[in-house]
Order: C-alpha cells, then sequence, then structure tokens
C-alpha cells in the first residue's frame, strides 16, 4: 500500500518535472517560430535543431499519462480523457495550434516554391515542435490534477468503480457519470 502510493507520488512528481520541460520546449520552439519568419536561423545564435529531439524526451511520458488517463475510455473519446484534468484555456489553445500548424504546414509548401531557405525550414518544422511540446505540457498537466483529483468511487457492494464508467462492471449499479 505505501510503496503503490510512493510510486504513485512519484510519477507526479516525474510529470511535473517533464510538463515544464515540455513548456520549456514550447517556449524555445515559439521563439524559433517567431525568428524563422523574420529570416533568423539561429536564434540569439542558438542552433534550434535539439528541439527536434527534445520532442522525444517529453513524448514518451505524455504518451505513458495518456494510455493512464485514457484507460477504460472508448477510442473515440482518448484526446478527451486524456486531457479531461488541464484547465479549459489548455485545451482550447491546442486546438487553435493544431489548426495554425496546418496552415502553417501548407503556407511552408507554397512559400518554399519561391525560394527555399534555412529560415524557412526551421519555422515550417517548429511550427509542428509547438504542437508536440504543448501536447506534451497539457496531457502532463491533466495528469498531474487528475492524479490529486480523480477519487476512487465505490457501488454500494464496494466494488471498485473507474473514472470511465458509470456503472459498475461487477454489479452493474449506477454510480453515475464522472467525466
Ligand atoms: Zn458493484
Amino acid at each position: 500500500m505505501l510503496v503503490a502510493l510512493e510510486r504513485k507520488l512519484n510519477m507526479v512528481g516525474l510529470a511535473n518535472v517533464f510538463s515544464l520541460l515540455a513548456l520549456l520546449g514550447f517556449i524555445a520552439s515559439l521563439a524559433a517560430h517567431i525568428a524563422g519568419y523574420a529570416g533568423i536561423e539561429r536564434p540569439f545564435g542558438i542552433n534550434p535543431w535539439p528541439l527536434h529531439v527534445g520532442i522525444f524526451v517529453v513524448w514518451f511520458p505524455a504518451v505513458l499519462a495518456s494510455m493512464k488517463l485514457s484507460k477504460g475510455f472508448p477510442q473515440k473519446d482518448m484526446w478527451k480523457a486524456a486531457l479531461r484534468g488541464c484547465q479549459k484555456w489548455m485545451r482550447h489553445a491546442l486546438y487553435g495550434l493544431f489548426g495554425y500548424a496546418f496552415l502553417s504546414f501548407f503556407a511552408f509548401f507554397v512559400l518554399a516554391g519561391d525560394g527555399e531557405n534555412e529560415a524557412s525550414t526551421v519555422r515550417g518544422f517548429s511550427g509542428h515542435w509547438l504542437i508536440f511540446y504543448f501536447a506534451a505540457f497539457a496531457i502532463l498537466r491533466s495528469y498531474v490534477s487528475v492524479s490529486r483529483s480523480d477519487t476512487i468511487r465505490r457501488c454500494k457492494y464496494l466494488h471498485v468503480v473507474e473514472p470511465a464508467h458509470a456503472h459498475c462492471p461487477e454489479c452493474g449499479e449506477y454510480v453515475g457519470r464522472q467525466y
């Protein structure tokens, strides 16, 4: 019991650390993206390409967290389940970024036609880095807050009912929808 609790606390602590890294990655990607528009290849003289690799550092724990968050939820609600713990503005910002990155990717191909250079390539790629870093940030924040707020629900026969379910999986008693 204590070991399980400790493991959970450590997971939350790690998710906290990685969410901070994801936020830093997002800010750095945003700087690289804006610099790309200004025709600058190396913002503040720093090579932005390690950000491409850095995605994997935060994406791996984000995938683990999203698997835990969406456990038991139907496949179509996976994103909703993964983001259920994060604040509303984070969800809106993420959907906004998806739309923007799509346009930015499209613009990259159109504009690349008339003279591709390093800065425009950085701009094209960093549009995607923005999404990956921000999605990892939102999922990890969601995980941290859900770990603190998800309550263990039980039916009247004391069977455990997972957050995804409204009915007890063992006896079928209705316990209400949590999400
Ligand atoms: Zn039951």
